[in-house]
């Protein structure tokens, strides 16, 4: 199995078997998530599902920040305590991830749970002047970090002339960061209870750090992932504060993943061309976003539109209509077994294409060749269609999309026939309002051209 690292920029050979210990980045709880938040959480959630399906014993931590400048100025705007802010949005960003069928986390960060291990962590490099106190915090001294800058591939003297560093004639050195910042009215402040750190709130580097050390007690972890924005200054800083204070190497692979792009645009709540996960769920399940969403390799940006959204949905309801086809057909008694071996074909080739550094568009198209080939064949015997079904919950394991509950109720069947009537009457309020009825219930309705179909 190979892994494109994002250290190393280049594609390594990746453990054979035992534990990995993954760590994602995930957002800070001041609003609801948007679609390029859902698209990290989904393609880091497709890498976790595959590398569970090969056998790994996956640990998979992902964090919360939960207190930091956004999350500051927003509970001052609704005039509410930053904890009831998070205990407002999280609840929210689960729900999102739930109907994206997000596995959840095995343990989950808090950055206002984790004060403990950052107050080590900064006493840890204050002790060994790694980091140095000035007027309004603690600072992180990045020439006492030689590999600063290897992750994002950038040399200290570029950062100088950069215009990401924020200036402050009482840094050692104008690329520093800030790993602790001194109370401020009106702001949430923290203890040390040996008064070495002051009164006041982490840096946001240092919390991932502090969590990565709380799960995985300072060990290497095996796989970090979060958005490519991340990578600088994050990532970096998460480098140097963990490297100064453990020793050992922090991370063996980074995987980043690419942005999600609308009118060639990265998707940003600071660019305010962004769009509500949950919003879309309106019109689309929510499975075909997940699929929309992981169909293109994690490494590569996406471009939202309508269009390609309606694309994916196509393509997620042809499968979805072939994982119900197949379980819910019976076998003939023929004892001509001609699929078996395409079948198994197209399993080696899906996880050959996901073992190459989840060459997930290549693996689809392994599956979408079985589908044509198999699809319109009516006499099925029963180890084939058993080996169908075998295929596709494994590869549901990984890809999560088919819905497998495959029952639906009489009375959704009912208000699918209403909501039709309406529609043929023309009466297209009414035929909304039972379309979003039917989803709310878990269900979508879709119209063929003399048709509908629930699913
Ligand atoms: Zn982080």
């Amino acid at each position: 199995m190979y892994i494109y690292d994002s250290f190393s920029r280049s594609k390594r050979k990746f453990k054979n078997e035992g534990k990995v210990n993954m760590y994602y980045c995930g957002p800070t709880v001041y609003d609801d998530i948007h679609l390029g938040n859902a698209l990290s959480a989904v393609r880091a959630d497709l890498i976790r599902r595959f590398l569970i399906a090969k056998g790994y014993k996956v640990k998979f931590v992902a964090n919360w920040t939960d207190i930091d400048d956004k999350m500051i100025d927003r509970a001052v705007l609704k005039k509410i305590k930053v904890s009831e802010l998070a205990a407002e949005v999280i609840p929210q960003i689960e729900d999102v991830y739930n109907k994206l069928n997000v596995l959840p986390v095995d343990q989950r960060m808090f950055a206002t749970r984790s004060m403990n291990e950052i107050f080590e962590m900064v006493k840890i490099l204050l002790s060994r002047d790694v980091a140095y106190k000035i007027s309004d915090g603690i600072y992180f001294d990045v020439s006492k970090f030689e590999a600063y800058g290897q992750l994002s591939n950038q040399d200290l003297s570029a950062l100088e002339a950069g215009t990401r560093v924020d200036v402050n004639d009482e840094k050692r050195n104008p690329q520093d960061f800030v790993l602790w910042k001194h109370a401020k009215p009106n702001e949430p402040i923290f203890k040390d209870s040996e008064s070495i750190v002051p009164d006041g709130r982490p840096g946001w580097h240092i919390e991932c750090s502090a969590m990565n050390y709380i799960a995985f007690g300072g060990e290497t972890v095996d796989i970090h992932l979060g958005g490519i924005d991340l990578k600088f200054p994050h990532h970096e800083c998460e480098i140097a504060q963990s490297e100064a204070c453990f020793g050992n190497k922090f991370v063996d692979f980074w995987c980043h993943n690419g942005y999600l792009l609308t009118d060639g645009e990265k998707m940003s709540k600071s660019l305010n061309n962004f769009k509500y996960a949950k919003d879309l769920f309106l019109e689309f399940n929510p499975l075909d976003l997940r699929f929309f969403l992981l169909a293109t390799h994690y490494r590569a940006p996406l471009e939202f539109t309508l269009k390609a959204m309606q694309a994916a949905s196509n393509a997620r309801y042809k499968l979805q209509n072939f994982y119900a086809y197949i379980f819910k057909t019976t076998a003939s008694k023929d004892s001509s077994e001609t699929l078996l071996s395409s079948i198994k074909e197209a399993k080696q080739l899906f996880f050959d294409a996901m073992e190459d550094d989840f060459q997930i568009s290549k693996a689809l198209s392994h599956i979408f060749d079985l589908i044509h080939l198999v699809f319109h064949k009516d006499d099925y015997t029963k180890s084939e269609l058993g080996a169908l079904q075998e295929f596709l919950t494994e590869i549901n394991l990984v890809l999560g999309v088919f819905k497998t509950d495959l029952q639906i109720p009489v009375y959704v069947l009912d208000l699918a026939k209403k909501r039709y009537e309406a529609r043929l009457n023309k009466d297209y309020a009414t035929s909304d309002k039972l379309r979003m009825e039917i989803h709310n219930l878990g269900y979508q309705v879709r119209d063929n051209q003399d048709c509908y179909e629930v699913y």
